[in-house]
């Protein structure tokens, strides 16, 4: 076995470390925390390690997560409050790749997840903490999957959980995981920018352990997405990685996850990020476009509801992401957003309107000629299709929003009926 690494909890702004059993996501002077490492080996021998941790079953190396422990959270490695999660698949699709244009475009499915998204990966990484503090409870604001996650993974650690989500915003699939998985969820009337504050205010106020993409552990958690694809890739980085962006926690986490890779000898060179945002929550992609002067709020508004946050809490993070990687943000209209869902959809492949962003990115890159027709793509889906049942049924209903509607058809119970279906 190995040592650990290193470890430290330092503040983005002020460069203060906290103690790593502290219940503070922030630092005494507002600032952001983040962990930082210093692995005891680099580059084969690294990557040796984690090739090993692999495929041992049952452990917590089971977990796409924890395999990559010593540079995640190497202290609880052998305490994690784990499913396990992570080992999501990546896929190629000929279809899809056409309709994209671009022959080396693949998703890495992060639906796959044991709640159904990508939440989870940070949230194994959070509870832990929590569970390792003692906290008397944990709290999200959520658009619905992380607080699906955080129910899920609370209830496993026996901690209670508060979520709070902005009334009648949530897709049906997550508001029926925080229920079924026994969260206290709050039905807040605002949206998720009210949520966001709220539940930082409460934070304070009553000492609950907060679990936002704030937390500095969620984003360690993420890392692994990049991680384990860097993986798939057998070390040998795509040229772009595109991924959808609301409060930009992922982003961040993507940027950090590549910054280390880089540098700690993983990979060769960096692939370009591309964060995709929803026309209709686009303060990223507006800051993008200038230069990122500076970050102008916005009131959110699209069906991409995992991304419909106007005041995103990792934007300077995320800013970090995009300049370190020569990355780009751009912004797509919910029609195109819905068009690449019936895309991955009809694929059989299947995803939440948010996912489907990433993919409508990269198809929007590739005919501005960003990406050329021979890069090689990764698109993340970072949600399930069942989380999101109501869209899928206004798609292919009445309601026009897709090209090709896949329309149900009602039949009488008898042989004739069919027969004309399928001969009409
Ligand atoms: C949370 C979430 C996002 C956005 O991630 P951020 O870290 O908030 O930018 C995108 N898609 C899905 C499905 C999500 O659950
Ligand atoms: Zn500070």
């Amino acid at each position: 076995m190995s040592e650990p690494t290193a470890m430290t909890i330092v503040c983005d702004d002020c460069g203060t470390t906290q103690p790593e059993l502290s219940t503070r996501t922030r630092c005494t002077c507002g600032g952001l925390l983040l962990v930082r490492h210093v692995p005891t080996v680099t580059g084969d021998a690294l990557r040796r390690r984690f090739d090993d941790a692999c495929c041992a079953r049952p452990s917590r190396t089971a977990s796409g997560v924890w395999r990559f422990g010593e540079i995640v959270q190497p202290l609880a490695m052998a305490d994690a409050v784990s499913h396990p999660e992570g080992n999501t698949p990546v896929m190629h699709r000929a279809a899809l790749a056409a309709w994209a244009g671009i022959d080396g475009l693949v998703v890495k499915h992060e639906g796959y997840n044991p709640t159904g998204s990508f939440k989870d990966r940070g949230m194994t990484v959070a509870v832990t903490q929590a569970r390792r503090l003692g906290a008397r409870a944990v709290a999200c604001a959520s658009t619905g999957n992380t607080s699906a996650s955080l129910a899920s993974y609370a209830a496993q650690a026996g901690i209670p959980a508060l979520v709070f989500v902005p009334e009648g915003q949530v897709a049906m699939g997550k508001l029926a995981q925080s229920l079924a998985y026994g969260a206290r969820t709050l039905m807040v009337r605002g949206d998720f920018d009210d949520c966001l504050r709220l539940v930082q205010e409460a934070g304070d106020a009553l000492g609950i352990y907060l679990v936002n993409s704030i937390n500095p552990f969620r984003l360690e958690g993420q890392k692994t997405i990049v991680l384990e694809l860097l993986r798939q890739f057998d070390w040998d980085p795509p040229d772009w990685i595109c991924l959808p962006a609301g409060n930009l926690g992922n982003t961040a986490a993507f940027g950090k996850a590549l910054e280390e890779a880089h540098a700690w000898g993983l990979i060769p060179r960096l692939p370009r990020l591309a964060a995709i945002q929803a026309s209709g929550a686009a303060p990223f992609a507006a800051a993008f476009s200038r230069g990122f002067d500076t970050l102008v709020p916005v009131q959110a508004e699209t069906l991409a509801t995992a991304i419909r946050i106007g005041a995103p809490a990792s934007y300077r993070r995320a800013v970090r992401a995009i300049t370190a990687t020569n990355g780009v943000v751009l912004h797509v209209e919910d029609r195109d957003i819905l068009e690449a869902k019936a895309r991955i959809d009809a694929a059989g492949i299947g995803c939440e309107p948010a996912s489907a962003a990433a993919v409508a990115g990269a198809r929007a890159l590739r005919s501005s000629g960003v990406i050329q027709p021979t890069d090689r793509v990764a698109a993340i889906l970072t949600g399930h299709v069942l989380k999101d049942p109501g869209i899928v049924e206004r798609m292919h209903g009445a309601g026009g929003l897709i090209e090709a509607p896949n329309r149900p058809v009602t039949i009488d119970p008898t042989l004739e009926a069919i027969s004309a279906v399928i001969d009409g």
